[in-house]
């Protein structure tokens, strides 16, 4: 891979300097980088996402820290302030290089379980506010998570509910996707869930305050249970949550048996209307043990994307009965502390982050032409002499 150093100097000067290598400018500014990714490593040719909880059927194929056999690179504050010191450098000629309607920063990885995520929310919101006036959280910035027993996921999300400004909103997986050897490894997750629940009591009351004014007073959790279609099944070595152990879920009433009524009793959908944006939610809800608590439910089947393809029967196939089109994702993954690669990805649609295969689009040229840069962006770091010092 090539790597091009920035020059800090001009708008015009950055943009010919890209140009003038080949680099694809042109075509990140019309398809915006829409995800940040907090861990990464090079596999197999790729940068792809690392996450610790390993999902079976993780549609964006993040791989197991342990298989990071090139390293694991993270996503640092110091890194991402360079990043936005350069979008703000190059915004200037209105050439903004990120998203303003949907901006990920953990597309493949459990957010939580990162040692920076509220730093690198805190400063995303800073990027915003100064750019637009508005905080991250305004914009499709949902916190996303899978239930994980480490004391950092519990601080973290103990400290991001107290700066609700940074998040739209809170989508909690309620699934049965995370790879349990054993019935005591299972139990421990039980126990999180405990602590979870109580943790969310004011968001599921509706209590946390929300950077636009309208939405004050809304829900603001998002519960997402995930089946395989009916069409779908899970594949042999999947019937099991553990060794042993139940069958996986095949109704969403057994989900929330397990996953949400033990912890804060049965969930009653309710009449309220669904607000029009959102698409996957398919009612609203409350809950019988937490007061004045209202919910979105999502009921949704899993997108046969990543490791999906190996947890359930029946891979993918575009067809004439696919409801949303496939579109391009840009995305950006962390090197080092001065330097970052983007790629384009192709998602199944345009609200997902997963990953599907070019085979069934024609890939344009500028994805692969993407590919052969590594982008090193320490003459905008804040240590650098030259830097626009962006804060
Ligand atoms: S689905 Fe999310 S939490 Fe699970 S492995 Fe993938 S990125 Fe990690």
């Amino acid at each position: 891979m090539k790597i091009l150093k920035l020059p800090n100097s001009s708008t015009a000067d950055v943009l010919s300097f890209l140009d003038k290598n080949n680099f694809p400018i042109s075509s990140i500014l019309s398809n915006p980088i829409s995800a940040i990714e907090g861990m990464a490593s090079h596999v197999n040719g790729k940068f792809v996402g690392v996450c610790a909880r390993e999902c079976v059927g993780c549609s964006a194929d993040a791989i197991p820290p342990k298989n990071a056999k090139d390293g694991i690179k993270l996503l640092t504050p110091s890194l991402l302030k360079a990043i936005f010191n350069l979008a703000q450098k190059l915004s200037v000629e209105k050439t903004e290089i990120f998203s303003t309607t949907r901006l990920n920063l953990f597309s493949g990885s459990n957010e939580l379980d990162h040692p920076y995520c509220i730093d690198l929310r805190r400063l995303t919101s800073s990027y915003f506010q100064k750019q637009y006036g508005h905080p991250y959280g305004s914009i499709s910035s949902d916190l996303i998570f899978h239930s994980s027993p480490t004391i950092r996921f519990k601080k973290n999300l103990q400290k991001i509910l107290d700066e609700p400004l940074l998040f739209d909103n809170i989508c909690v997986a309620v699934d049965e996707q995370i790879p349990f050897r054993n019935k005591d490894e299972y139990d421990k997750y039980l126990h999180t869930l405990v602590w979870v629940w109580q943790t969310l009591n004011a968001a599921l009351k509706m209590q946390l305050k929300h950077s636009r004014e309208e939405k004050h007073g809304t829900p603001r959790v998002i519960l997402n249970l995930l089946l395989p279609s009916p069409e779908n099944s899970y594949r042999d070595p999947y019937q099991h949550i553990y060794p042993g152990g139940p069958r996986r879920a095949t109704t969403y009433k057994e989900l929330t048996d397990r996953y949400v009524k033990p912890f804060v009793g049965k969930l009653i959908r309710i009449d309220d209307p669904i607000p029009s944006h959102h698409v996957f939610t398919t009612s609203i809800g409350t809950l019988e043990y937490i007061e004045d608590s209202k919910v979105f439910i999502s009921e949704a089947v899993y997108e046969p994307v990543g490791r999906a393809n190996t947890l359930l029967g029946t891979p993918f196939l575009f067809s004439k009965e696919t409801v949303f089109l496939p579109c391009i994702r840009t995305k950006i993954y962390p090197i080092d502390e001065s330097s970052f690669v983007i790629r384009g990805c192709l998602a199944p649609n345009r609200y997902s982050d997963g990953e599907i295969s070019w085979e069934q689009v024609n890939k344009p040229s500028w994805i692969d032409q993407l590919e052969d840069f590594i982008l090193d962006i320490s003459n905008y770091r804040e240590d650098s002499k030259a830097s626009s010092s962006y804060s």
